[in-house]
């Protein structure tokens, strides 16, 4: 694979281009080689799920157990398409979302509470896995530009994707929409000197084509939206309250 020059690191099949989709389009529009890299898009264990697991795949419309590697499946393919639409390049890695993964028979976040609540400590050696998995990717070299969330909304995966990322170089970590609809959640880095916010200003044609990108998630669409037209204002309004931007944040601080 040829050299990456930014690789976008999502938690899940959608995080990288509801978040900074702007960004993707305008850097492959300079000619830029742009990868997203999808942290946690395996399929479904073929085992009994549990039962908050199940609940969520019957919202899902999917209860049948022959059909649980669809919504996934689906997923995946709206990925591709929405990351090629920016111009961009997908990668997805096998690791299962939070939902499905155990430790010794035991689930690990198996209610809404958990899976918004402290990352599992046996998760704890997660962390420097998934840092050798993005230094391996291919294409992936010290000249690479790393993006990844900024964990806001404190959903577990976007925490461990945080913390791994946090002790990489050089990342510029980009706001988790539309968890970052909610202001109050970024007081916290307006009030660290340790956190710098970094604005990069888009010509309305890249919100456009993020919105249509953002779109092509036709299975997660209601699930945030009523339909495409609120989608298209919700996004054109934070683009132009981060003053026609997307903001990132570094941060220049000292790891505890
Ligand atoms: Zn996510």
């Amino acid at each position: 694979m040829s050299q990456i020059d930014a690789l976008f690191i999502a938690p899940h099949l959608d995080d990288v281009v509801y978040s900074c989709g702007g960004t993707v389009q305008q850097l492959t529009q300079q000619g830029l080689n742009v990868v997203v890299l999808t942290i946690f898009a395996g399929l479904p264990p073929a085992t009994d799920l549990s039962e908050f697991a199940q609940s969520l795949h019957e919202r899902w419309g999917h209860a049948a157990p022959t059909s649980r590697n669809t919504i996934v499946e689906t997923r995946q393919l709206e990925d591709i398409a929405a990351c090629h639409a920016l111009g961009a390049g997908a990668i997805h890695m096998d690791y299962g979302d939070c939902i499905y993964r155990q430790d010794n028979g035991e689930w690990l976040y198996a209610s809404e509470d958990a899976i918004f609540g402290a990352v599992h400590p046996a998760e704890e050696p997660r962390i420097q896995q998934l840092i050798e998995d993005i230094y391996r990717t291919p294409g992936v070299d010290e000249n690479t530009r790393l993006f990844g969330p900024l964990g806001i909304g404190n959903h577990v995966d976007h925490q461990l994707v945080h913390q791994a990322l946090l002790q990489c170089d050089d990342v510029l970590f980009y706001e988790d929409y539309p968890y970052a609809e909610n202001n109050k959640a970024l007081y916290p880095y307006l009030r660290d000197a340790n956190w710098q916010p970094a604005y990069r200003t888009l010509a309305a044609t890249a919100i456009n084509a993020k919105a249509t990108a953002m779109a092509l998630y036709q299975s997660q669409l209601t699930t945030f939206w009523a339909n495409k037209s609120v989608l298209n204002k919700n996004v054109t309004t934070y683009w132009q309250r981060r003053g026609q931007a997307e903001r990132f944040w570094k941060f220049t601080g000292d790891l505890a």
